[in-house]
């Protein structure tokens, strides 16, 4: 699923949107409310995309997900967003793409990083 605002994009893949914890996790995640669950699983809230503050926990929130599936994650001690899964320390891996991509429209639609 994509929704696209003025100056940011969200991009989410099938499988993501489908899986009722993940999109509980990426509703919890987000500062401004991009994300909502609902009866079909993940919604993406299209008036608040342009409120996006790049700060990643989103992409990471998935991160997490792929990490525990592979079974090489190290839970934060809140099991939800702890600073191990943000920076790379804690051999957490990623996906090449991740599940979960936002665009600056603004910047020719590049992909947070
Ligand atoms: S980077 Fe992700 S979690 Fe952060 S504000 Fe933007 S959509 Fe929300």
């Amino acid at each position: 699923m994509r929704s696209d605002g003025m100056f940011i994009a969200v991009e989410v893949d099938d499988d993501i949107a489908r899986d009722p914890t993940i999109a509980a996790r990426l509703a919890e995640a987000c500062p401004v409310d991009i994300f909502a669950t609902g009866e079909g699983g993940l919604q993406i809230v299209a008036e608040n995309l342009d409120e996006c503050v790049l700060c990643r926990l989103c992409i990471d929130a998935v991160a997490r997900r792929d990490a525990v599936e592979g079974q090489n994650a190290v839970e934060g001690k809140d099991g939800v967003y702890g600073q191990d899964g943000v920076d790379g320390r804690d051999g957490v891996e990623r996906r090449e793409t991740p599940g979960v991509r936002v665009m600056k429209l603004y910047d020719a639609g590049a992909l947070l990083a």
